[in-house]
């Protein structure tokens, strides 16, 4: 059926065949997997006669004369079965079932019964969201395939077999290796600002967990101040973020100045921790932030409720985050508190070490297992925050105290957290060697475009 093409022909054809891929990898990668699993699906049709490869067969002389022919006779069918195709491309709608979308496409009511069939036991449709893009084919206005991204990093493919009905399998995408570096200029809150850049939740957890003894998130960090994160990622071909490997590096820049991080995990640690540059420990006696503060912007909350720092009126901090964001214990310790307490409302008190204790009011509720007598470890989440007891509004009031006299965090310079030394010190230096090299080799790449991007600091900051 193929011998009357001419050598144009099959020239124009490869042609237009190139270019609609090339388009069609632009646009949504999964179709390169619908080809190709349609490629597929045509070379078990042409291994089953349908395309009438005998009259190929017979014109070859020896296995290897036959063999390409038949290759060749396979490209042809593929790409003519491929020209006679139309390709869609449909947005499920708000509210809409992939059976609605495919009737809405044109799909026949069998047909669409077979496709969403085929997709048993491989993806369940009711995933699929608002504005997610589909792909459907069709040949003489019957469906033949459709594709969709099913998460990042794979796709779903459906088509119609030589037996009439569906196929379905999801696809996996290679994915590429990184040491991804973010750096820009805190806009909103550093957590908006992070995940817009492609970190995830992991990452901007780690920074605010570095951090958290030493910055005041909702005071300290203004937008403006710049931030870094070096990461280990794994993207996919549409330069979504796979999964993340290890935080490699953190940094902030606030208006005290800058202060950068490195992961080291020490001979005979179980985990890695964070260093500074001289290999001195990021952690601290107390947190000065005992609640995720990558999520705190210095506007939250402004207009319902003053956000108070220390005063001699006022003797604590208050943070102004949603109600039911984790409260953690800021430092170890024993619970001696955990209870209402008169315009406090929900109330958590721990005793630590060296006459220091810690108070967290206006709580909605406490975590499992918060009462007098527990022991907890620092960063242990030990309520949430609410807006009970006198408060205008939800927020964490935390304080610190000495000797049962409330002080203000700022003052506090009790140093804590191990220092590295001898053996471990040599290890650290070298991994804060190879961390800094690549943090220079991302930021030679990215240089024209942050020379755009950083603005200059301090003019219209209040
Ligand atoms: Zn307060």
């Amino acid at each position: 059926m193929f011998s009357a093409w001419g050598g144009d022909v099959e020239r124009r054809l490869r042609a237009e065949f190139a270019q609609r891929l090339v388009k069609a990898r632009k646009g949504l990668a999964a179709f390169t997997i619908m080809a190709a699993a349609f490629g597929l699906g045509l070379g078990l049709a042409w291994n089953a006669g349908l395309f009438g490869g005998g009259a190929v067969a017979e014109a070859a002389e020896t296995a290897a004369v036959r063999a390409e022919a038949a290759r060749r006779a396979e490209h042809r069918a593929f790409t003519e079965a491929y020209l006679a195709h139309t390709a869609r491309e449909m947005r499920v709608g708000s509210g809409e079932t992939l059976a609605g979308l495919l009737s809405r496409a044109g799909a026949s009511r069998s047909e669409a019964n077979a496709a969403m069939a085929s997709l048993t036991g491989v993806y369940d449709s009711r995933r699929l969201r608002p504005g997610q893009t589909v792909s459907l084919f069709f040949s003489d206005a019957q469906l033949t395939g459709l594709a969709f991204r099913s998460e990042p990093g794979a796709s779903v493919t459906a088509n119609r077999t030589t037996a009439g009905d569906f196929a379905a399998r999801e696809v996996l995408m290679p994915l590429t290796f990184e040491i991804a570096r973010i750096a820009a200029p805190v806009e909103g809150t550093l957590y908006s600002t992070a995940m817009a850049k492609g970190a995830t939740d992991r990452e901007i957890a780690a920074l605010a967990d570095a951090f958290s003894y030493d910055v005041d998130f909702q005071r300290d960090v203004q937008p403006g101040d710049n931030f870094e994160l070096v990461f280990e990622r794994y993207y996919d071909d549409e330069g979504n973020t796979v999964r993340t490997g290890d935080l490699l590096f953190v940094s902030l820049e606030t208006r005290r100045g800058p202060r950068n991080f490195y992961s080291f995990m020490g001979p005979g640690d179980t985990r890695s921790d964070w260093y500074d540059a001289d290999g001195k420990s990021a952690r601290r006696f107390l947190m000065k932030t005992p609640i995720n503060g990558a999520r705190l912007s210095s506007g939250f909350g402004m207009r319902r409720h003053p956000i108070l720092g220390y005063s001699r009126m006022h003797r604590g901090t208050d943070f102004a985050a949603p109600i039911g964001t984790p409260i953690l214990a800021a430092g170890e310790g024993t619970i001696v508190r955990a209870g209402p307490f008169s315009s406090f409302g929900n109330y958590v008190r721990i005793r630590h070490a060296n006459g220091y204790e810690t108070a967290y009011a206006h709580m909605s509720r406490f975590a499992r297992g918060i009462r007098a007598g527990t022991r907890v470890r620092q960063g242990q989440i030990i309520g949430y925050v609410g807006t009970t007891g006198r408060s205008t509004g939800p927020h964490l009031h935390y304080e610190v105290l000495r000797r049962g006299q409330q002080i203000n965090p700022i003052n506090l310079r009790v140093a804590n957290g191990r220092n590295l030394t001898g053996r471990a010190l040599e290890l650290f230096e070298i991994e804060r060697q190879r961390i800094d090299t690549l943090r220079q080799v991302r930021a030679n790449e990215h240089a024209p475009q942050e020379a755009v991007l950083t603005p200059t600091r301090g003019g219209g900051q209040p």
